[in-house]
């Protein structure tokens, strides 16, 4: 799958269409506070390892993210490109 490496999207900041940037997904670190964080430990409190994993049914590749930064505000945003792929997002320069 390729992409332009600059696109017009609306941005949600400046509340208007403008040109955005597009790079590469990078993962945030997982936040020591947030609501997740803190149910997971809840459920593992008392448990020496980790609690079973659940069982999930097997999917044909994986929904590709990029980071799009906006050309007038600079703020970077994540965004999910159309369908599953098994290939890597190729950015067109
Ligand atoms: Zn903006």
């Amino acid at each position: 799958m390729k992409i332009n490496k600059e696109i017009m999207s609306y941005c949600k900041f400046c509340r208007k269409h403008t040109s955005h940037n597009v790079k590469t997904y990078t993962k945030k670190a997982q936040r020591g506070l947030s609501l997740g964080t803190r149910r997971h430990n809840r459920a593992i409190k008392g448990y020496v390892g980790s609690i079973e994993p659940k069982i999930h049914p097997k999917k044909l590749g994986r929904k590709q993210k990029v980071m799009v930064a906006c050309s007038q505000c600079k703020k970077i945003t994540e965004r999910v490109f159309g369908m599953r792929t098994k290939k890597k997002i190729e950015i067109a320069r």
